[in-house]
């Protein structure tokens, strides 16, 4: 008798031994149903040996109910997924979840029904009918996605389709993607570029693990660098994963991987449709998809041919996952490269100092490309001292800045303005008692958004119109806004600047591809004087006639006391100010601060790099943290504060003494409510020959908690 063993998808069950019934045939990873009580679940057959458990008597296994119409999981997958789960202390269930994202859409056929708006009338209007019907306009979608935009349920618009004001359209869900063409816009590289896609293209065609870390300043080049790349990897039929940070800004890339390969490669990121999404997964699994863009969930995509990865703007935060299984996707993006045995490339003008450090110890192999591409200069950099330079009271612009966006704008060129807080104002409260809005679900203050009239949580998404009183005190028109966010900015240079053309970017006001076109065509066409953003605006974009960039508050980032601020704050400097100046016109950037003496301002104002990571890398020695030691992170968390303290304080009482390992805390976590949840945190720093996992796993493993208690692992956290 045959025996499966199961990894499913639910970690508490562990893995289930099945008998495969006569005539159907399994192999490690063959994706399989089974049955599990009455009901039907969906497993990947797996090696006994690398996943122990108990022995169940034969005559006990039910038998398998069938096997699903994939391709069975790589063996280079399957380690993945054990690597993954290991080093992030996550169980196997939750990272193979992020392999078989949309288990049961797999099992479904190959089309699939979506509806749309006939233009008929139902019978009886409703004034649910009429909403619907509105908010459905030019959409096409399945029923429940349907239902989800129009917020009714999905027996309403059920009616909508017996009445024949929605129409069923079937989607094919395995209708090929055009073909990419390597060599469909060739371009002439530099002498840097040429040497970088030279290492490219041979690592593509050894066929072997080879990590790359492209280091080159803003404006280099480094996208036409590894397309060259990507070109090699198409010519050898092979697949390209490239990871973005920012789905937001694919826009601007797509259009330059259009212009280069004759068409648009496959998307990959948690907005998809599910029509899309079916596509583009059986696309991959099958090897149809040729060059598949995406956010970090598509690392964990099964590729049936992968022959190189990129990860653009490698150093970004949002490559690190903060909830479910808690990794850092330029981290195991490098995995899979060497599970795979393919090149991956990082792709940076300010590398995480984790990368540097790899290169610099010949793990990586670090190809840079100094200057930027065709002669364009690095903008100049000023700092200005707010202390000495004020600003009128409730503004926010020094005079230096002003006079520099004035001069802009004679002139008819571009300024950009950054400030990395959304919204109207970070802050509102009652001038009469002091009450202020705070989100009752976060440790956070309500912002308002003035462009859509709300008070809305940055952390859980709650959202409230502003009340005209008071709700502590009952006064009205009381409220007041306390600093500043990305519109109250714009509002301040429609004050000063009254001509001005200016455009708000952030992911409120640019949050769908249509959106991102439009702005970038606006501000290429020299449609816009001021660009007022966040960080969405500090990388990805090239506009030749912006000369101007305006840090509103450069000390933003590094109030908190966390080991990273510096990191942080220098990156998305340098990568604002690396969109001035990239034309024919040179840039210039003037950084407010109330510390020019700070050693991440003062690097920044001399554009002294290497001063930067030489600072910092001293810092991070003196708290032995990455690459000089570790750091991890428990997060215990529940509904209630006092459950989420005591199970905390247990942890903490069985605590290990070890030599290498030094365990701080529990204390409330940064965010101590979040999403109705009360959070404590424990700190382990840990010496290099440390292994942390294991330590963690026994003593966590040790220890029961209430149900209503969550114990989460982050290893190698952002911010500690
Ligand atoms: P980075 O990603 O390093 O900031 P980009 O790849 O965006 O730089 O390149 C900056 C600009 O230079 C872009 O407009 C790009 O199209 C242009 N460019 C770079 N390399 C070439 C090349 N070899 N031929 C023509 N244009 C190039
Ligand atoms: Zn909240």
């Amino acid at each position: 008798m045959q025996r499966a063993r199961l990894l499913i998808f639910n970690a508490a069950l562990g893995p289930l031994d099945y008998r495969v019934p006569d005539g159907m045939e399994v192999q490690a990873g063959s994706v399989v149903v089974a049955p599990l009580g009455p009901r039907q679940i969906i497993g990947i057959v797996w090696d006994p040996e690398r996943m122990p458990s108990e022995t169940v008597p034969d005559a006990k296994l039910r038998p398998l109910i069938g096997l699903l119409p994939v391709p069975p999981l790589k063996p280079e997958l399957m380690r993945l997924i054990e690597w993954t789960a290991d080093y992030y202390c996550a169980s196997m269930a939750a990272v193979a979840r992020m392999v078989i994202t949309s288990g049961g859409a797999l099992k479904g056929p190959a089309t699939m029904t979506e509806y749309r708006l006939t233009g008929g009338m139902p019978e009886r209007m409703t004034p649910q009918r009429q909403a619907a019907m509105e908010a459905l306009e030019g959409e096409q979608a399945t029923i429940r996605e349907l239902a989800g935009i129009a917020g009714v349920s999905e027996g309403v618009l059920r009616g909508l389709v017996n009445q024949g004001v929605l129409e069923p359209v079937e989607v094919d869900c395995d209708r090929p993607y055009p073909r990419a063409r390597a060599d469909f816009d060739e371009p002439r590289l530099s002498d840097d570029q040429r040497e970088a896609a030279d290492r490219f293209v041979a690592a593509v065609k050894a066929h072997d693990f080879a990590p790359f870390l492209l280091d080159g300043v803003t404006g280099s080049g480094k996208t036409e660098t590894y397309f060259e790349a990507i070109a090699a990897a198409i010519e050898e039929d092979r697949q390209v994963l490239v990871l973005l940070p920012e789905i937001a800004l694919t826009e601007a890339f797509l259009k330059r991987f259009e212009d280069r390969f004759g068409t648009a490669p496959v998307l990959w990121h948690s907005s998809l449709k599910s029509t899309e999404r079916r596509r583009a997964w059986r696309a991959i699994s099958s090897g149809e998809a040729q060059v598949v863009v995406g956010a970090r969930s598509a690392l964990f995509l099964p590729y049936a041919n992968l022959g190189l990865i990129v990860v653009d703007e490698a150093h970004e935060v949002s490559f690190k996952q903060d909830d479910g299984v808690r990794y850092n996707a330029r981290d195991v993006a490098v995995m899979r490269a060497h599970f795979e045995r393919i090149p991956v490339i990082l792709a940076s003008a300010t590398p995480a100092l984790e990368s540097l450090a790899m290169a610099d110890q010949g793990i990586y192999e670090k190809l840079v490309l100094p200057s930027r591409f065709g002669g364009a200069q690095l903008p100049t950099i000023e700092t200005v001292d707010l202390t000495k330079e004020k600003p009128p009271s409730q503004h926010w612009l020094a005079p230096p800045l002003v006079e520099a966006l004035k001069d802009r704008l004679e002139r008819g060129e571009q300024s950009l303005l950054f400030l990395n807080r959304r919204g109207y104002a970070p802050l509102t409260l009652c001038r009469h008692c002091g009450y202020r809005f705070k989100c009752p679900h976060c440790s956070a203050w309500l912002v308002e958004h003035r462009l859509s009239q709300r008070l809305a949580c940055h952390h859980c998404g709650l959202e409230t119109s502003p009340p005209d009183t008071c709700p502590e005190c009952g006064e009205s028109d009381c409220l007041v806004a306390c600093g500043p966010g990305v519109e109250r900015i714009a509002d301040e240079v429609a004050e000063i600047l009254p001509d001005a053309r200016v455009a708000v970017v952030t992911s409120d006001t640019l949050n769908s591809p249509e959106k991102a076109a439009e702005f970038i065509a606006q501000a290429e066409g020299g449609a816009i004087d001021v660009i007022v953003g966040t960080q969405l605006v500090t990388k990805g974009f090239h506009f030749p006639e912006l000369t101007l960039v305006g840090v509103v508050d450069a000390d933003l980032g590094l109030e908190g006391g966390d080991l990273r601020a510096a990191e942080r704050t220098y990156q998305q400097v340098a990568q604002v100010a690396g969109r001035a100046g990239r034309g024919s016109k040179p840039g210039e950037v003037l950084i407010q601060t109330r510390h020019p003496e700070a050693a991440v301002i003062a690097a920044l104002a001399a554009g002294d790099r290497d001063a930067f990571y030489e600072a910092e890398t001293e810092a991070r020695r003196h708290a032995g943290a990455p690459p000089f030691g570790r750091w991890a992170a428990i997060i215990v968390s529940s509904e209630d504060d006092a459950e989420a303290r005591e199970a905390a304080n247990r942890i903490g009482a069985t605590r290990p003494m070890l030599d290498d390992v030094q365990i701080l805390g529990p204390a409330p976590a940064p965010m101590a409510l979040l999403r109705g949840r009360y959070r404590y945190r424990l700190l382990i720093n840990a010496r290099r020959s440390a292994n942390v996992q294991d330590v963690i796993r026994q003593w966590l493993g040790a220890l029961n908690h209430p149900p209503g208690v969550r114990v989460g692992v982050d290893i190698d956290p952002y911010s500690f």
